[in-house]
């Protein structure tokens, strides 16, 4: 079935970075990576004993050969899995967790058969028309539709198969984290410093902030930024899970404009996170995507903004990392090489010994880059910029 709707222009964008393992790219990237990884809250526990506790209960996870602090869980699959008569037809959203076994609830529902009662044998299908998980109803399509919440269908195959991690009780004890390994790894490029000022831009909901409070032992003055403010309560209550919340400032701000907004920040900040909305062409598993280059070119002038407005309340010698799920040149490379090129920014390299270098310009063995298909990761992109 057709998963990946891109345009033309930029397909041939894409093969400027893959060029002819393109289709490589574009299939792993319909799959989901074959670890799911967390990162472990070491303010409240240590890796080892969140890998017993949740071994105990016969759960399989382990600890990452180089990042002490994160975990991962193996992903199993795919199941072949056989097309029913009754089927409930569920959006993009809700497809991407079933699909690694994830139950249905109501809002996930596009359409469902009518002859769907309580205890009813359905197959879930993906809107690219795929069969990705089968299971047992808990209430009728007619409840389903008129109640609008609550689990639809209890899922007891589907085509992939990983623990759900917000459901482990050590997820709600605020001791783990969901979080891929190129998001855990930039928080650890920042190198983050007890006594420091940093800033995260574009922070919600939380995931890289909450590695920064935990690098530092909370010790740092951190301020969170974002313009959301449904994406900044979520992050509160993040925060607050993980035991967070009087460790961190969450300011609600369009970050493009902090230097207006709060002028006492100029040239006080140590560190900078850009964690900037991209194209997300790296996340993983994409049951369907459309998307078109200009939705590229749209998020690179974007993403730029948050660089010069960083370049503006940075300390001389301070240090900037930017960081996209995406893969596209357009905003990673370029956008690297056009701050180094236009504001007062110099590249630095990133001594970390995982991923590879960029793709190409001046500075490609500064950058690190995550391929879907070579690295069994997200695709992602990580830069790191010192004020001149
Ligand atoms: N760093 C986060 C993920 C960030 S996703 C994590 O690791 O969990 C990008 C975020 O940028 C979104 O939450 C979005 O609301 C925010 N954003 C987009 N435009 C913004 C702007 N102009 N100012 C501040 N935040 C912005």
């Amino acid at each position: 079935m057709v998963r990946i709707l891109y345009d033309e222009k930029l397909l041939e964008t894409l093969k400027r970075v893959y060029g002819c393992d393109l289709e490589k790219f574009l299939e792993a990237i319909t799959r989901p990576t074959p670890r799911l990884y967390a990162r472990v809250n070491i303010l409240k526990t240590s890796p080892n004993q969140v890998i017993e506790s949740i071994r105990s209960r016969g759960i399989d996870v382990f600890k990452d050969e180089g990042i002490p602090e994160a975990i991962y869980f193996p992903v199993e699959g795919p199941e072949k899995l056989n097309e029913l008569d009754l089927k409930i037809y569920v959006d993009k959203r809700a497809a991407e967790s079933i699909i690694l076994g994830a139950n249905l609830y109501t809002p996930g529902i596009i359409k469902c058969d009518r002859r769907v009662r309580k205890g009813s044998e359905v197959c879930i299908v993906a809107p690219n028309g795929d069969v990705i998980a089968i299971g047992i109803a808990r209430m009728s399509c007619e409840e389903a539709i008129t109640k609008q919440r609550g689990l639809f269908v209890e899922v007891t195959k589907s085509l992939y198969k990983a623990p759900h991690i917000i459901e482990l009780q050590e997820y709600k004890e605020g001791l783990i984290y969901p979080q891929s390994l190129p998001a855990i790894i930039t928080s650890k490029i920042l190198d983050p410093k007890p006594g420091e000022v940093i800033i995260d831009m574009c922070a919600a909901p939380g995931g890289k902030t909450g590695h920064i409070v935990e690098l530092t032992r909370g010790r740092a003055f951190i301020i969170a930024f974002d313009h959301s403010k449904t994406k900044l309560e979520r992050m509160k209550m993040e925060m607050r899970r993980l035991g967070h919340d009087s460790l961190v400032e969450i300011w609600r701000a369009d970050s493009r404009y902090l230097s207006m907004d709060f002028p006492w920040l100029v040239g006080k900040v140590d560190k900078i996170l850009i964690d900037p909305p991209c194209t997300a062409l790296g996340v993983r598993p994409k049951v369907i995507d459309e998307k078109k280059y200009e939705d590229v070119l749209n998020a690179s002038n974007y993403q730029f903004q948050f660089l010069k407005e960083a370049v503006k309340i940075i300390k001389s010698r301070g240090v900037i990392v930017y960081s996209t799920c995406t893969v596209t040149i357009e905003e990673n490379e370029e956008i690297i090489e056009r701050a180094v090129k236009e504001l007062d920014l110099e590249p630095e390299k990133i001594d970390i010994g995982i991923g590879t270098r960029g793709i190409l310009g001046n500075y490609s063995d500064f950058y690190i880059r995550f391929h879907p298909h070579i690295h069994g990761t997200p695709g992602y992109f990580i830069a790191k910029l010192r004020k001149r």
